[in-house]
């Protein structure tokens, strides 16, 4: 049987490991689920909540142990590793509050068809399968899994390979649960043990990873159709406009930069910033970037401000992104070092286009900035990537950065500050183009594990209802009438019906009476009109 090691990147020190899921496990583990989730489906949700606030109450009393295991399998200081446990607690907490009204069920207005009636029911879709990355390996796996749970699924959890003790700390934590561990499992393994969870026919699979997985998930649900949610990579534009407060946008999108050693898919990844600030900008970064501190500790108060990068993959990708835009004739400012696992913040000017740097996800400590002309030619410049994750846009005058955001291609937007739009509870985040369709916080981020069932529910046909009448033939005139009436756009097509009536009495000749049926069908024709008007509003 394979073995995943624990490593922390900081020192290279092995101080764990666990063993690796086999395809006996996986199908094991929907078998049970699959029964389970019969069980945990039939649970309200406010017995679901309730059982969920205990892992909560866990999660809280064991805030020590996770920023611990955070740390050594990281590298991450302790303070990132309990921002982490913060971010799913709030969560937790806000949906919770919420879950019984975003569950329930809706009744929906009966348009014509007024003698029965009709609701929807969120549904959960059954065995949900969680696949998470390694930069904030706590978060991104247990907040999918908690949702996904909320709306009453039973869950295949697979954390990321790199950060296996993340995984298996994850997996104590639930068992620490007992009336939750039967509806949740973890199955620890690398991308071929994801693969293999994504061919054992899940309900639905949920990916926090790189689009380049993003892209192969996607080909394998194809095959049968299986529902597939992805938060994928990002190269989030920041702009930094006439109107800027240019000390701030160097203070926090450096901050936005090198949090995490640049490993987190909403951080900066590439400045616009227009000619009239250039130059002040780069001289405020430069000397926010010279504040830095960069280093690994295991204590409480560690006063870095950078850990190493969290495996040699990303060591890979950075240097050979950096190597490109030098010779393609970009300029480091300062940084540029790598040690080990360890790189120094890193500045890069005269920076374009045809650079990786400035086009490809990074995921490491260095920060491009391209001088624009206007805003503009940043917005363009900012819209030409594949990627839509988030950005930020720095402006003072409210009305350009707003005009500014507006027009740019990302699921979420910061104005005057970065990465900060991410932690707040009920603002959904997720990207469109190549980094996702999913989002996570929210109401969106519960209900995305639902399917809407729709009831229409009433006694047999009714002689009289409209539904009933028009399955026979013989009805055309009837129906148009009712078309005209309920739907006429004008006061013209919603007479109509009426002037016809009128018009075929007159041609009948029906002289006696043609006052009395005129009053009579004008009258049944104003209450009838009235009434559709009414029911048009109610919709
Ligand atoms: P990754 O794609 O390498 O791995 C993600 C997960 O997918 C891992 O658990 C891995 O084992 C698994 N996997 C790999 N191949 C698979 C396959 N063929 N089938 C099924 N599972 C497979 O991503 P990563 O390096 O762990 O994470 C970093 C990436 O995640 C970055 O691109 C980052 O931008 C992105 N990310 C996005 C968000 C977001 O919210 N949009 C958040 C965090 C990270």
């Amino acid at each position: 049987m394979a073995n995943l090691p624990f490593v922390n990147p900081a020192t290279g020190e092995q101080f764990g490991q666990i063993v690796m899921a086999t395809d006996e496990d996986i199908k094991q583990a929907h078998k049970e689920l699959r029964l389970n989730f019969e069980v945990w489906r039939r649970k309200s949700v406010a017995d679901r909540v309730r059982i969920l606030r205990l892992l909560q109450e866990v999660i809280i009393d064991s805030v020590d142990e996770i920023s611990a295991v955070l740390n050594q399998d990281t590298g991450k200081s302790r303070q990132d590793g309990l921002i982490e446990v913060m971010m799913v607690v709030d969560r937790m907490h806000h949906y919770y509050r919420n879950a019984e009204s975003w569950l329930q069920r809706r009744r929906v207005p009966p348009g014509l068809y007024i003698f029965r009636q009709y609701y929807t029911e969120p549904h959960p879709f059954g065995v949900v399968a969680v696949i998470g990355p390694w930069n904030y390996p706590f978060d991104l796996c247990m907040s999918p899994v908690l949702s996904a749970l909320l709306a009453g699924n039973t869950v295949i959890l697979k954390p990321s390979e790199v950060t296996a003790a993340t995984g298996a700390l994850l997996e104590k934590l639930f068992q620490r649960v007992p009336e939750l561990a039967p509806y949740v499992r973890v199955l620890h393994g690398d991308g071929t043990v994801g693969a293999a969870i994504v061919e054992s026919s899940p309900d639905l699979v949920f990916l926090t990873g790189s689009t380049a997985t993003g892209k192969k998930i996607a080909e394998a649900t194809a095959k049968t159709l299986t529902p597939f949610l992805y938060e994928l990579g990002g190269k989030d534009p920041m702009l930094v406009l006439e109107h800027a407060d240019v000390k701030a946008a160097a203070k926090w999108g450096v901050w936005g930069a090198f949090y995490n050693t640049g490993q987190t898919c909403m951080g900066v990844e590439r400045v616009y910033a227009v000619e009239v600030v250039y130059d002040e900008f780069v001289t405020a970064v430069l000397a926010e970037t010279e504040k830095l501190k960069m280093g690994y500790s295991p204590a409480l108060d560690n006063p870095n401000h950078m850990g190493p990068l969290t495996f040699e993959r990303q060591v890979k990708i950075v240097r050979e992104q950096l190597g490109d835009a030098i010779a393609k004739g970009a300029n480091v400012l300062t940084g540029g070092k790598i040690d080990g696992l360890f790189m120094e913040p890193t500045i890069v000017v005269d920076v374009d286009h045809s650079m990786k740097l400035m086009r490809e996800e990074t995921f490491g400590p260095i920060l491009p900035i391209m001088k624009v002309k206007d805003e503009t030619e940043a917005i363009w410049l900012a819209n030409d990537n594949e990627y839509g994750l988030s950005a930020c846009v720095w402006s003072n005058d409210m009305r350009q950065a707003k005009r500014a955001a507006h027009r740019l291609q990302v699921g979420s937007v910061n104005i005057n500050d970065a990465i900060s739009h991410y932690p707040v509870s009920e603002l959904p985040f997720g990207g469109v183009k190549q980094s996702g369709n999913a989002r996570t916080h929210g109401r969106e981020e519960v209900m995305q594990f639902t399917h809407l069932r729709s009831y229409a529910i009433g006694w047999p046909p009714l002689p009289f209802d409209l539904a009933t009448q028009m399955r026979y033939p013989g009805r055309y005139k009837l129906g148009k009438a009712i078309l005209r009436l309920a739907f006429g756009v004008t006061p013209r097509q919603r007479v109509q019906p009426i002037v016809e009536v009128v018009e075929s009495v007159k041609k009948a000749e029906v002289k006696p009476n043609v006052g009395k049926w005129a009053a009579v069908l004008g009258g049944l024709a104003g209450v009838t009109a009235v009434l559709f008007g009414l029911f048009r509003f109610r919709k």
